[in-house]
């Protein structure tokens, strides 16, 4: 049983038991190797689960220091923080929040060591390195390419500013199998290792794609064996959208049905506005019970509500034609959605939907004028 014809659309619908599912895997690889594994916030921040996951994982990462608060304050567990360039005036706050803190560059670490120090409380410090090898090709989603400001090369390393520095992190994948964290641990491994030596931990970032049906766990654990007995470093993953990817759903209904050319269908929710990785990715998101187009005998373009031409989710085909007030569930829509939602020509934001095992299910969140309204002036 879920609860697909008797939400509120749009809606996200996040589904516990495959949540759990997830966090199931994710936790027998930190107890066969001791591993520690953290939920990166950026992809997913519904802190309604947030107790759930906490049984589970070791704690949060963070990009920002609101991220940060969120993982203290709602999950508990460690905290870690990364960001490109903190700002002096958070720095206080983010040293009284966080368990671990990557630096970008030595001289970030530089001036906010004493800060950091001063705090008064036991706050582990590393640096974010670049690798200068990654297999990703999109540069949006590369942090290795030429000129790339995310982490420290090893030619800008000075071993003098390590002074201090617990820990190496680096983050040069995404939705990845374990065969490119092999290659990418041996190009570290290679360049970094007379620094690993002097390290406690190395945090192996995003990325890691666990949770899809062909991962290789095994290469992943061989990969975290290898730190730990090399170096004696404990290792930390922290995965965004492997702790909830295919855990999610958006409901939507059908608003018109029109053509040009083509049959055409306006949704009520918006690829600008719900689920803009679908424009920037780009991507075509899973339709339940949908199929390419010409697939099935009715093909249609799904586009939202909003005046942006480009709006537009994507070409499938159903064996039905569409009409106003028919459901239609996309998938895998847990993960860079509710982070990413906008309010973009007025547009109302998703309600947030929490599917239970027992088929019953709780509207967590629902939004209106005054969320639109409160962030403008
Ligand atoms: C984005 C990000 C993650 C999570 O990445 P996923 O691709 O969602 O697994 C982890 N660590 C850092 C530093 C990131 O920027």
């Amino acid at each position: 049983m879920n609860c697909f014809d008797q939400v509120p659309t749009p809606s996200f619908v996040v589904d516990e038991g495959l949540l759990k599912r997830n966090l199931e895997l994710l936790q027998s690889i930190q107890q066969r190797t001791g591993c520690k594994i953290l939920l990166a916030q950026k992809a997913f921040s519904m802190y309604r689960v947030y107790p759930l996951i906490g049984r589970y994982l070791a704690g949060t990462t963070a990009s920002s220091l609101f991220e940060a608060r969120l993982g203290r304050e709602e999950m508990g567990g460690e905290v870690h923080i990364y960001s490109p360039a903190y700002r002096e005036d958070e720095m206080d706050q983010i040293a009284s929040i966080c368990d671990h803190i990557v630096f970008n560059s030595p001289s970030q670490w530089m001036r906010f060591r004493n800060q950091i120090q001063a705090s008064g409380r036991s706050i582990s410090c590393g640096i974010r390195i670049n690798p200068e090898y990654s297999e990703i090709e999109t540069d949006l989603y590369n942090p290795c390419f030429t000129g790339s400001r995310m982490g420290t090369t090893l030619a800008h390393l000075d071993p003098a500013q390590m002074e201090g520095i617990e820990g190496l992190h680096f983050h040069t994948m995404c939705e990845q199998n374990s065969d490119t964290l092999a290659r990418t641990i041996q190009v570290v491994d290679e360049k970094f290792g007379h620094l690993l030596q002097h390290m406690k931990w190395i945090n192996f970032g995003g990325g890691h794609h666990i949770t899809r049906s062909d991962y290789d766990v095994e290469c992943l654990i061989r990969s975290i064996t290898f730190m730990q007995e090399k170096y004696g470093l404990q290792v930390y993953l922290e995965p965004g959208e492997g702790v909830v990817l295919n855990t999610g759903f958006l409901v939507t209904s059908v608003l018109d049905t029109l053509q040009n050319g083509m049959d055409l269908a306006i949704v009520d929710t918006s690829a600008a506005c719900h689920m803009p990785d679908v424009l920037e990715m780009p991507y075509r998101p899973p339709l339940l019970g949908s199929g390419d187009p010409d697939e099935y005998p009715y093909t249609y373009r799904l586009g939202g509500p909003t005046c942006l031409a480009g709006d537009i989710i994507g070409d499938y085909s159903f064996p039905h034609p569409l009409k106003p007030g028919d459901r239609l569930v996309f998938g895998d829509m847990a993960l860079y959605t509710m982070v990413k939602t906008n309010t973009f020509n007025g547009v109302n934001l998703p309600s947030i939907v929490l599917q239970h095992e027992d088929g019953s299910f709780e509207i967590v969140k629902q939004f209106g004028y005054e969320d639109f309204k409160s962030r403008l002036s």
